[in-house]
């Protein structure tokens, strides 16, 4: 018996009647692709829909179900599912080329849109992903700094190249997960964001840290909140010490504001790490810094300096495709109110589940900056008030360290068989698409949701 055969009979049955050729189509997956997905975190008990086609705030599946999104292409559409602007860009540049193999005005356009909106952005160089991009910000720091050790902390996540895998989504004990050479953990020092005075101290005196790099939401779009003056300590100690200092902002960039998480703090970095929505839907990523360490990447530059050049390749960087549709997306959040009303309707969506739970007497907690909603399933039973729920005080242990997978499942898949389809956080991106009526109909399906988790015994009432 596996912790998801508890999933029950009745929210089974109406998942499984409502999606058969999902289920069809999953079935031939797995006969082509290791565990019939392309993302561990679309895993889905007993099987993921299969989407067909989206609009707006909006996806149907392959047996025609409409659903409210909030997968929200994993965070980067901000302006919703195939917006006109997005789509007119991008067809025009199909029939125009791909990929030229050269420079191009695109790319130029898009650099300039992020040195007006990203307050780090006095250079920007652009990669195919935010895990490449996080990837070179490393490196680029190191050859800055001439040091070897990354710090970064318990359960921020920075895509899944090898040094910034342990302890990240799993491992959290420090143990080398499969796949990983153990010298490569040596390379990053980890700890947990809670003791800000052991990472002050580590900071001040040692000698051989590069780079400090986190997420300045908290971990996972701010599912583990930084405490109080986190971030503000952080860009103290790193500039006295001479440390570079990395946010990033492939969640909040765009999102926590149109200058990201640092132009809603008021924090500049010395590097950030974009991706998502900074590639209007399409795959992109770009490192964006201060002149002085991006300039390593320029040979003149870099001789003038005394210092190598610092090599970056990377076939599909900037190409012109991800360029249109990226230029087309960012001269939209920044010449409209896009950022702020995502914000407005996340904080009602907010709102109403908070109120759900009190009337459904669901001791959960609701919570979220900017544009994303988290719901807190307390697998532990805490005696939790949904309308005075804080996450600060639970950490890291209460919150990422104590997934509980199998009831988080069970609470996608009630959402699904209603027609809401959450990211497993679990909670939600919301898009300036979404407006009154799909918060009117997410609330209705998160007390469907709930009532039926209650009945099939997974919530105990407080
Ligand atoms: N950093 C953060 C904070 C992320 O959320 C992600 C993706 N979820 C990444 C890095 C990696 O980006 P990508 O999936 O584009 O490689």
């Amino acid at each position: 018996m596996t912790a998801m055969s508890k999933f029950s009979a009745t929210i089974d049955d109406a998942y499984r009647a409502r999606t058969p050729v999902s289920e069809a189509l999953y079935k031939e997956a797995q006969l082509a692709i290791p565990s019939g997905i392309t993302h561990d975190s679309r895993f889905t008990f007993p099987y993921p829909i299969s989407v067909a086609r989206a609009l707006g705030p909006r996806k149907w599946d392959v047996d025609g179900n409409e659903y409210v999104d909030y997968f929200g292409g994993h965070g980067a559409l901000l302006l919703g599912h195939s917006h006109p602007a997005v789509v007119e860009a991008v067809q025009q540049q199909m029939a125009l080329g791909t990929h030229w193999g050269a420079s191009h005005l695109l790319e130029v356009r898009w650099a300039q849109v992020v040195q007006r909106m990203i307050p780090s952005a006095q250079r920007v160089r652009f990669t195919a992903s935010g895990t490449e991009a996080s990837h070179l910000a490393l490196r680029l720091a190191r050859a800055y700094s001439g040091k070897p050790k990354i710090m970064r902390f318990v359960g921020h996540f920075h895509g899944w190249h090898n040094e910034v895998v342990a302890a990240a989504m799993s491992h959290f004990d420090g143990s080398v997960p499969p796949g990983i050479a153990p010298s490569v953990l040596d390379q990053s020092i980890v700890l947990p964001v809670e003791d800000i005075s052991l990472i002050v101290e580590t900071l001040r005196t040692r000698d051989d840290i590069a780079a400090v790099i986190f997420e300045p939401s908290g971990a996972s779009w701010g599912q583990v909140p930084l405490p109080l003056g986190f971030i503000a300590e952080l860009r103290e100690i790193t500039r006295k010490r001479d440390v570079v200092l990395i946010f990033d902002e492939v969640i909040t960039g765009f999102r926590w504001s149109r200058g990201g998480a640092q132009a809603r703090y008021g924090v500049t970095p010395d590097l950030s790490v974009l991706a998502k929505i900074l590639a209007g839907g399409l795959p992109g990523g770009a490192v964006a810094g201060t002149k002085a360490i991006m300039d390593q990447l320029d040979p003149a530059e870099a001789k003038a300096a005394s210092r190598e050049k610092v090599g970056h390749q990377g076939t599909f960087n900037a190409n012109p495709l991800c360029a249109a549709a990226a230029v087309a997306t960012l001269e939209l959040v920044e010449t409209t109110n896009a950022c702020q009303d995502a914000e407005d309707t996340a904080a009602e969506i907010r709102d109403g589940m908070r109120k759900v739970l009190t009337e459904e007497d669901v001791p959960w907690g609701i919570y979220g900056e900017a544009s994303v909603f988290i719901i807190f399933p307390n697998p532990a039973g805490l005696p939790i008030d949904p309308m005075t729920f804080d996450p600060a005080a639970l950490g890291f242990k209460g919150i990422k360290g104590s997934r509980d997978a199998a009831l988080i499942n069970r609470l996608r898949v009630a959402l699904l068989a209603n027609c809401v389809d959450i990211m497993g956080g679990p909670g939600g991106v919301v898009s300036a698409a979404h407006g009154p009526s799909e918060v009117a109909q997410t609330l209705e399906a998160f007390r469907a949701a709930v009532r039926k988790l209650k009945v099939e015994g997974d919530i105990q009432s407080k």
